[in-house]
């Protein structure tokens, strides 16, 4: 059982922001700060590898739609755009989906990146591995 799937399908409510054909956008129930919303694919999609490319086009352009609105209906200047993708980056519910969140202080919330100091070499080992 997928608890998006079930919120799509309208067996467990949800508080909707947006609809259209292929996405939804409704309040996170966990309100990481007041505002946070998901958005995600009405087809049930596991994680960003199997998205497929006119869903992702889709969606980025709502992604961005919502945050544009969301700025000028809650007065904020700042929010975050966050993905999680497998266990160990952290996905807890398996149904693609992206969150917004609107930001009010930098104490709020801590998103923290780490810094590996890599070697000139290595970086252009890395770059030349992973060059599109
Ligand atoms: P992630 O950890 O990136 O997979 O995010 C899953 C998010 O889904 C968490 O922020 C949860 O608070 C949220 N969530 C789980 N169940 C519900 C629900 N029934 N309605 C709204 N949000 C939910
Ligand atoms: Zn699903």
């Amino acid at each position: 059982m997928c608890i998006f799937c079930e919120i799509i399908k309208g067996n467990i409510p949800c508080y909707k922001v947006y609809e259209d054909e292929f996405c939804i956008a409704f309040l996170d129930i966990s309100q990481t700060s007041i505002g946070h919303t998901l958005v995600l694919p009405k087809e049930h999609y596991k994680n960003i590898f199997e998205l497929p490319e006119n869903i992702s086009e889709h969606l980025g352009k709502i992604v961005c739609k919502l945050s544009k609105h969301i700025k000028e209906k809650l007065n904020i200047s700042s929010i975050n755009i966050l993905n999680n993708n497998g266990e160990i980056a952290g996905q807890t519910v398996e149904h693609f989906h992206i969150h917004l969140i609107p930001r009010y202080s930098d104490s709020d919330i801590k998103i923290e990146f780490n810094s590996n100091n890599l070697s000139k070499e290595e970086f252009n080992e890395l770059c030349e591995k992973i060059k599109y």
